[in-house]
């Protein structure tokens, strides 16, 4: 990984600032599921990649803490780490319904 060049990066929206990420695939796991690394920050998170039963690509984030009990973060490959989505934008879906991997675990506790 390139060290060079690495400036903090943080961008000041509405009066809050947020850290610019720049995710980056650094390990495939299987055919959906990726390993993604921030360039700036080194931090690192878990994605799968899949779809929507109408066809628009919605990606599932593991091990996000302090939002679903099964810590999935599901929402939409432009979108940065606050976003959530439950609905598809497209065909108006319940995602944990329409988008394989989204479904709620019931068995974490
Ligand atoms: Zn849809």
């Amino acid at each position: 990984m390139m060290t060079d060049n690495v400036q903090t990066a943080l961008v000041v929206t509405n009066g809050l600032t947020r850290r610019i990420r720049d995710w980056r695939t650094t390990e495939q796991l299987n055919d959906n599921l990726f390993v993604q690394t921030d360039y700036y920050s080194g931090d690192t998170r878990q994605v799968e990649k899949s779809q929507c039963q109408c066809g628009k690509e919605i990606w599932i984030e593991y091990g996000v803490e302090g939002f679903r009990a099964d810590r999935k973060r599901v929402f939409y490959p432009h979108q940065d780490e606050f976003h959530h989505v439950f609905r598809c934008d497209q065909c108006s879906s319940p995602v944990s319904e329409s988008v394989p991997g989204a479904e709620y675990d019931q068995d974490t506790a």
